[in-house]
């Protein structure tokens, strides 16, 4: 009963993007340009956060051992996950199913990278995705690349992301018990998993110098994750080719999947936003689709969903370009 009511939801709702409508809706902004409104609070946090991160990333160059070097790389590679696999593949858009273990990791691994709990991190990707570039898109890339990429967390958010965003059903969120044990414990959670154990581990294990840790292991590996996650919300959304969908804002870049563990793909991701690979290219540029992989070859993850050859080809055809998927697969594999 439940799996009708999902499937139901992922055909009818948030992944469809309605044309006319967001047509209407940039008309509508036009005559009302959005406000911005600053909220120097989070002005503030970001700043301090990003002079914190300045010292972590010289002493990580400079002054960490190796084990640290290894440690962010790895922490930062285990949050961008959790928001990959979990937040975004999982369950912004079931692009596949987990079993309970699965749905626990991927919920531990994403209070690594802190960007808010994933019921809301789900909520303003769906919008994201059904109101692309409009005012009821969370980073529009019509307010400009700064404000997609992290200045939409910096001012108050547009009415009409309130508005649109209450129409969607978020049923399935709330439903799923793992999502809402991190809701209702998400500070503690982001406490342990993206400050302390991240601080404590280098310091207990191969002797660390706690500031050392906290600079390089917190707060510089949380402001990378955080700008390769806003990297595709702003670059993959400006720099790159465009074989799926030349109408569409966004772009498949090869540096963003790199940064982003494999989500780079962004013109392929919004023409399938269903596929749970993201972008057709090989595995060494998607860990995340390797993560997904594992997981379904140790029975944790089942039906994944992708994308029929005729089907992406037809509409690359008619909207994309044939010839030039063919010279980036040839590049890319
Ligand atoms: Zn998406
Ligand atoms: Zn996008």
């Amino acid at each position: 009963m439940t799996q009708i009511k999902v499937d139901a939801l992922i055909t009818n709702q948030f992944l469809a993007a309605d044309l006319r409508e967001i047509r209407q809706m940039q008309e509508e902004s036009k005559r009302k340009p959005p406000k911005t409104e600053i909220v120097w609070r989070n002005v503030f946090l970001f700043a301090a956060l990003h002079i914190g991160a300045l010292i972590g990333l010289y002493q990580l160059v400079l002054q960490a051992k190796w084990a640290t070097v290894g440690w962010v790389f790895l922490l930062h590679t285990l949050g961008s996950m959790g928001v990959t696999g979990g937040a975004h593949r999982l369950w912004a858009h079931r692009s596949y199913k987990a079993r309970f273990p699965m749905r626990v990791f991927l919920m531990l691994i994403n209070s690594i990278a802190f960007q808010n709990d994933i019921i809301e991190w789900a909520r303003d990707h769906r919008c994201h995705h059904k109101w692309t570039d409009t005012d009821a898109d969370p980073h529009s890339t019509n307010r400009g690349m700064f404000f997609a990429h992290m200045g939409w967390l910096l001012v108050k958010k547009h009415e009409q992301l309130k508005v649109q965003g209450a129409k969607l059903d978020l049923s399935d969120l709330y439903a799923d018990r793992v999502l809402m044990f991190q809701r209702r414990n998400y500070l503690p959670l982001v406490g342990i998993f993206c400050f302390a154990l991240p601080t404590f581990i280098p310091v207990y294990f191969w002797g660390e110098s706690a500031l050392i840790a906290f600079y390089t292991a917190a707060l510089f590996r949380y402001t990378f994750t955080l700008h390769a996650t806003w990297c595709i919300n702003s670059v993959s959304h400006w720099i790159g080719w465009q074989p799926y969908d030349h109408q569409a804002s966004s772009v498949d870049n090869l540096w963003t999947s790199v940064a982003a563990v494999g989500e780079g793909g962004h013109n392929y991701h919004h023409t399938f936003p269903q596929d749970y690979r993201t972008s057709e290219h090989a595995e060494f540029l998607n860990w995340t689709r390797v993560l997904i992989d594992v997981g379904a070859t140790l029975g944790l993850v089942y039906d994944r969903k992708t994308t029929a050859e005729e089907v992406i080809e037809r509409q690359c055809k008619k909207f994309g370009c044939a010839e030039e998927r063919a010279k980036m697969l040839q590049k890319l594999g």
